[in-house]
């Protein structure tokens, strides 16, 4: 028996025999020598049709299940498909050294793989992965095999692999797959959130499990806590079977309660909304009741495109998002987050402290064509429901001011064309910069609310790189200085009558929902999937527990984010024992 420890991506409880997809040292051909080059040469040819073809039908499955207009993991993959260069020292190989086409393509594939995986700009490592995935489809429709994915299960398994491609995710029969384990994996890649949408458990960042694990091996996998056991001995297995017994109760349970809107068990309403971008599939946010959009990060347009998109493709995109939800319906679009992790591949942005540099607002406030053309954008989506405009990263009153300045011009322009928009738009500002927090107040003044991203919150307060997993023990939602910061926002936007939510990843774990709902804060925006879950935990705690808690958290002195995270759990477990 072996236990290993990763992150838990997406949730539920499944146990059943592993089916090993590939593990690094699955990975090489045989390097042959050929007597027929232009043989081999039709033998790629041919091959990379077949992958054409294969892609182009992911994509329009792709689109078929997120209803978006344009999601395109895939096209990217199409592109390297066709690269000049890259077909060019493949046909070098083939014809000059008389390699077989599976090792040319896969030593091509290799040098383009090694060359990304070292550069700096986060986006470019990620295509690294891209090449990865396009060349072991081509290989695999060298070798013959028609699907591209070698899938050769009988019954329902759980997949253990190096590392998920969303292809893959996509291509499996859905009703044969349990389970996904892997080696690595971050849980915003591609493939994981496709997982995700598609509700299959996963976990990843399992290191070395895909090489001690075998086709046919029992899995137990716990896709809530982030745990897999290869082979478990009885005990394991029976405890397991308890978990998963637990599980499903809860899920069930969860699905009964779907339809209602967030609120405490006493009735005080804390509504529920979710955090999307261009790939989610806005169909989610109906199957979860989401009560609205509290996070649209517009970015991630940029990064789909990789390049700025024109007034007219931001237009159509958010105003589609408007659209798909109830008339009514509060639809928060944020400007432009671009920088730090989130970089385009034409950004030539080279900093030394990303986090700390020319990011987001402050790189609007530098591009003032950029930032009104995003602001004509929203403001004429807004004609079509209810749509309020955020602003990121802000750390100064002139940010704010300037911002405004800007939004005004913009609403100007659009007056003198003539063009519809919702001239009482409200306009808020994230607050996670501990800067803005400190100075709330001010803020308030001219914000119509305040939204705590408590992501980069936690990551600015404590200085720890919210990507950096050897510090991530620093990274500590719980930790005092951040819940007074919050505590700070939450009583001088109230004070002006304003509305105060969280759109941070720590509104997604229901024992810190609780506490910040005790804290005061008015609604919570989350990843979609995770809408259900908290949704159940309020539904289940009185109002004043959850202020009691609060108050015992803030006023605890000598307190550490451990004690006051447990003390969040306890009240979690008491008042929803499903949680345990
Ligand atoms: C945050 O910082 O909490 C947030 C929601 O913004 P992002 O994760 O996009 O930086
Ligand atoms: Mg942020």
């Amino acid at each position: 028996m072996h236990t290993f420890c990763g992150t838990a991506v997406s949730r539920g409880f499944v146990s059943g025999p592993a089916y090993l997809l590939r593990n690094a040292a699955s990975e090489t051909v045989p390097e042959l020598t050929v007597d027929d080059p232009e043989a081999e040469m039709a033998r790629l040819k041919a091959a990379t049709e077949v992958t054409r073809q294969q892609i182009a039908s992911l994509s329009a499955e792709l689109k078929k299940w997120s209803g978006n207009p344009d999601p395109d993991i895939f096209s990217g993959h199409l592109m390297m498909l066709e690269d000049p260069v890259i077909r060019a020292e493949c046909a070098t190989l083939i014809r000059e050294q008389r390699r077989n086409a599976e090792y040319a393509v896969q030593q091509v594939a290799a040098k383009y793989m090694t060359v990304l995986s070292e550069m700096d700009d986060p986006y470019l490592k990620e295509r690294s992965k891209d090449v990865a995935d396009v060349s072991r489809r081509l290989i695999r429709n060298l070798l013959g095999n028609e699907t591209a994915i070698p899938f050769a299960a009988d019954k329902p398994c759980i997949v253990v692999t190096d590392e998920l491609t969303p292809s893959e995710v996509l291509s499996f029969p859905k009703r044969m797959v349990l389970g996904f384990a892997a080696d690595r994996g971050s849980a915003t890649s591609h493939a994981i959130l496709l997982a995700r949408a598609l509700g299959i458990p996963t976990v990843v960042g399992l290191r070395t499990l895909s090489t001690v694990t075998h086709t046919g091996d029992l899995i137990l996998l716990d896709g809530s806590r982030g745990s897999v056991t290869v082979n478990p001995d009885a005990a394991a297995r029976a405890a397991f079977a308890k978990l998963q017994e637990r599980g499903r109760a809860l899920e069930t349970a969860l699905e009964a309660g779907q339809d209602q809107p967030g609120m405490t068990a006493d009735g005080h309403a804390v509504p529920l909304y979710a955090n999307v971008d261009v790939n989610t599939a806005m169909s989610s946010l109906h199957q979860v009741h989401a009560e609205g959009i509290g996070l649209y990060r517009t970015e991630y347009l940029w990064i789909a495109l990789n390049r700025e998109p024109t007034e007219a493709e931001q237009t159509e995109a958010y105003t589609q998002a408007v659209r798909t939800l109830p008339p009514g319906t509060p639809v928060t679009i944020r400007v432009l987050d671009l920088g730090g992790d989130k970089l385009t591949r034409q950004d030539d942005r080279q900093e030394d402290n990303p986090f700390l540099g020319n990011r987001s607002i402050r790189f609007l406030l530098r591009h003032p064509e950029t930032f009104r053309t995003q602001l004509r954008a929203i403001l004429r989506a807004s004609a079509h429901g209810t749509v309020q405009l955020m602003y990121p990263m802000i750390a100064t009153l002139d940010e704010l001011l300037a911002a405004n300045r800007e939004l005004e011009r913009a609403k100007e322009e659009l007056t003198q064309a003539g063009i519809p928009f919702d001239h009482a738009i409200k306009v808020g500002s994230m607050i996670e910069i501990p800067a803005a927090a400190l100075i709330a107040e001010d803020l308030a003044e001219i914000c119509d609310f305040f939204s705590i991203g408590t992501n980069d919150l936690i990551q600015y307060t404590l200085a720890v790189d919210r990507l950096n997993e050897a510090v991530s023990n620093l990274y500590q939602p719980t930790h005092p200085a951040v819940l007074r910061l919050i505590d700070r926002t939450v009583r001088a936007g109230h004070a002006k009558g304003i509305r105060v939510s969280v759109c941070g990843e720590a509104a997604a774990d229901p024992a810190i929902a609780i506490l910040l709902v005790g804290m005061g804060i008015d609604g919570l925006s989350m990843s979609s999937n995770l809408i259900p879950l908290v949704k159940y935990a309020l539904r289940a705690v009185p109002l004043a527990e959850a202020q009691s808690l609060a108050r015992q958290c803030l006023e605890a002195r000598g307190a550490t984010a451990k004690t006051i995270e447990t003390m969040c759990r306890e009240v979690l477990v008491r008042w929803v024992p499903a949680m345990r």
